[in-house]
């Protein structure tokens, strides 16, 4: 995913989006040198004993993009292909997402460049530890908070945890979300962002006159964030026609058991094989007649090349950057609603926020009051966006930048220029 990304620049890319939404809000020049690029990079190299008794050398980043309503917020990547142009925009869409669901945070991402897959426990455990250790001067409950990202998990986030609160002298919780509930994690965390998508979702069947209710959805990725809004959307009468994961597609036109493919997933690995269910291609799966497409895989996976074929009337970016600004512009032309991801897959860092809240309180919430909070947010947020793009005749993508960028100006206009 990262590869198809660094192809696309995708720091370039948010930049160029940076510029649109701007442009859309006449914002004026000096306010947009103060908030375009990030505020701190750090670049680490992690030396780790390996297995083998040799030393490997390592390449991590931590960006800050902006701190202006808050401490940095954004998870880690491990992947053989992060780079720092990828972080650093990974970092600026983490600042809009927190400003367009008015959450107290600004944006950051950090990443290590390596293939977990490759690696040992042991291996991953002592470059975490390395890891948390360079970019310790940066992080804190009141500057910086990490928490998971592809390929790094609740495990990663405590030994995290642990090697700050060594450093300290005691126990810091709020340093990262994503904990195990143990160790001051939130309950709902795990499902807040296919949770979000739900919310998002029936905002939009709302608005589009669309009952839920036998509403045919097609799933890209059924992981985390993909399988939860699914299993939402069965419980709410939908009915789930196809998933995929990153090896098969599976269809039945009179809708999945979704509780059923959640547990063969679990047990099996995969969705192939699911009993009652047929074989498609990824192309036929996109291509598919429905009313809710929610891709929640990987970046750039519809593009110019198959965006003409999709015929779903609501589009759920579940994923982050799953579409390409050639089939963004498709999928608008053809009348497309599209949830945008910093909008959509919000979720998460919502819950991350309840669960930094409930840290520095020492004071942990159920989780019905998780839910009830997070779909607060997620129905205002919707609702606060779909608003500019109905005054503004703007694209849903440009309205939820304008209104996180719009807030992020705010407060740099309020707090003004230092020294
Ligand atoms: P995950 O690893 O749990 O799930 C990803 C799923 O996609 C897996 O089932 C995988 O098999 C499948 N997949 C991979 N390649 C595929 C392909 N080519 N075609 C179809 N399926 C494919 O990850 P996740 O946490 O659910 O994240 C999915 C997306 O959502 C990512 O873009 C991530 O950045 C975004 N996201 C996740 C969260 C979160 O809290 N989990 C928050 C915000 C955004």
């Amino acid at each position: 995913m990262s590869t198809a990304l660094a192809e696309k620049n995708a720091h370039q890319l948010a930049l160029e989006n940076f510029d649109l939404a701007a442009d859309a809000l006449q914002l004026e020049g000096d306010i947009r040198e103060m908030i375009k690029y990030p505020e701190r990079i750090l670049t680490v190299t992690l030396p780790v004993r390996m297995d083998n008794g040799r030393i490997r050398r390592f390449e991590g980043f931590r960006v800050q993009h902006n701190t202006s309503r808050g401490p940095a917020k954004g998870g880690i990547r491990y992947h053989p292909n992060v780079t720092l142009e990828e972080v650093k925009a990974l970092a600026t869409w983490m600042t809009w997402k927190c400003a367009v669901v008015n959450i107290p945070f600004g944006g950051g991402k950090g990443g290590v460049t390596c293939n977990p897959k490759d690696m040992s426990q042991g291996e991953l455990e002592r470059m975490t530890r390395r890891y948390a250790s360079a970019i310790l001067p940066l992080i804190g409950p009141a500057q910086d908070i990490p928490a998971p990202d592809v390929y790094t998990n609740a495990q990663i986030m405590a030994w995290i945890m642990d090697t700050y609160s060594m450093t300290k002298g005691f126990p810091v919780s709020g340093v990262v979300t994503g904990k195990p509930i143990s160790l001051g994690g939130s309950l709902g965390r795990n499902e807040a962002t296919g949770r979000g998508v739900f919310y998002t979702t029936q905002s939009a069947c709302e608005r589009l006159h669309i009952p839920i209710k036998g509403a045919r959805v097609v799933v890209q990725g059924f992981g985390n964030a993909g399988s939860v809004a699914a299993h939402l959307l069965d419980s709410a009468q939908a009915l789930v026609v196809a998933v995929s994961d990153s090896r098969d597609c599976i269809y039945n036109k009179n809708g999945l058991d979704v509780p059923k493919l959640m547990m063969h997933k679990d047990s099996t690995g995969a969705v192939a094989g699911f009993p009652g269910a047929e074989t498609i291609s990824p192309a036929e799966l996109l291509a598919l007649e429905c009313e809710i497409l929610i891709p929640a895989a990987l970046e750039n996976a519809i593009t110019m090349d198959n965006a003409g074929r999709v015929r779903a009337k609501i589009i759920a970016e579940a994923a982050n950057g799953p579409l390409t600004p050639e089939a963004d512009t498709i999928l608008e032309d053809k009348g497309s609603f599209i949830i945008p991801d910093i909008l959509c897959n919000a979720g998460g860092v919502t819950v991350s926020y309840f669960e930094w809240v409930q840290d520095e309180q020492h004071l942990f919430w159920d989780a019905h009051d998780v839910y009830a909070r997070l779909e607060r947010v997620m129905t205002t947020s919707f609702i606060d966006v779909v608003k500019i793009r109905d005054e503004r005749k703007v694209s849903m993508r440009t309205a939820a930048n304008m209104l996180g960028i719009s807030r992020v100006a705010e407060t740099t206009r309020l707090r003004g220029l230092f020294p």
